[in-house]
């Protein structure tokens, strides 16, 4: 891919990011800085990045999936609107090029019920955090206006 930055491989298949992309992290990371200071920085730049790992994690599937039939892969690229895997010729059975083309698909659903759960569990955290202390508060409220003692006593 011209204009591009290798960042390594996958399986022996160049991973490269075009130089747009660059310019995208950098707009980003200063938009976050200009609302939020170096928070806003930080947190744009890892969500953009977190958003582009799992466009990596997509083209790696439909790669894996087209190494498993024997398709050579070129390369994988990103660019700033997404990314794609280039195929060295293309699958000659539909099945095969079915397989390839739900690989990608296949692994988001799967990350993103892992981010569901994880975000799930996270909230039920909070909920349990929260209903601890509204327990605590309460408990306190009563005794404090002697509520305790009155329920204890009749
Ligand atoms: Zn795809």
């Amino acid at each position: 891919m011209q204009w591009s930055l290798r960042l390594g491989r996958v399986n022996g298949v160049p991973v490269e990011a075009h130089w747009l992309l660059a310019l995208l992290v950098g707009w980003v990371a200063y938009t976050g800085w200009a609302s939020a200071g170096l928070a806003g920085l930080v947190s744009n730049t890892a969500l953009l990045v977190a958003g582009f790992a799992c466009i990596l994690v997509h083209e790696i599937a439909h790669t894996l999936q087209a190494q498993a039939i024997n398709l050579p892969v070129r390369r994988i690229g990103l660019l700033p609107f997404g990314g794609l895997a280039q195929l060295g010729r293309l699958p000659e059975r539909p099945p095969d090029e079915l397989r390839i083309a739900l690989a990608g698909p296949l692994v988001n659903l799967g990350l993103g019920l892992i981010f569901a759960a994880l975000r799930l569990g996270a909230a039920g955290a909070h909920c349990r955090r929260h209903s601890r202390h509204l327990a605590r508060t309460i408990r306190l409220a009563a005794h404090s206006t002697g509520a305790a003692h009155i329920r204890r006593t009749t």
